[in-house]
């Protein structure tokens, strides 16, 4: 899996930097610091793509595989239900 987060910097001038291209951390003095931030990031941004959500269609809980994913298993499997989210697959 990439990794969102990098540590990047130089002498004692290290931050964590986001694939966007920001910088996602304060501005730390060692690499050790800064390399702490990031695998705390990466490990927040891990569980905010894989946290529980509700189903659209059945209000189930489910573990989605990311941020598009808005139905549960069942429903997906659902010809009839849910067809707008479907036109992704
Ligand atoms: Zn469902």
């Amino acid at each position: 899996m990439p990794k969102k987060y990098t540590v990047h910097g130089l002498e004692n001038v290290w931050y964590v930097r986001h694939e966007s291209g920001r910088r996602a951390s304060e501005i730390f003095d060692t690499r050790r610091e800064a390399q702490d931030d990031c695998d705390r990031l990466e490990k927040e941004a891990h569980e905010q793509t894989h946290k529980p959500r509700k189903c659209m269609c059945c209000g189930m809980r489910f573990v989605s595989e990311g941020i598009h994913n808005r139905l549960c298993v069942d429903c997906r499997r659902r010809p009839s239900m849910g067809s707008f989210e479907l036109h992704a697959n």
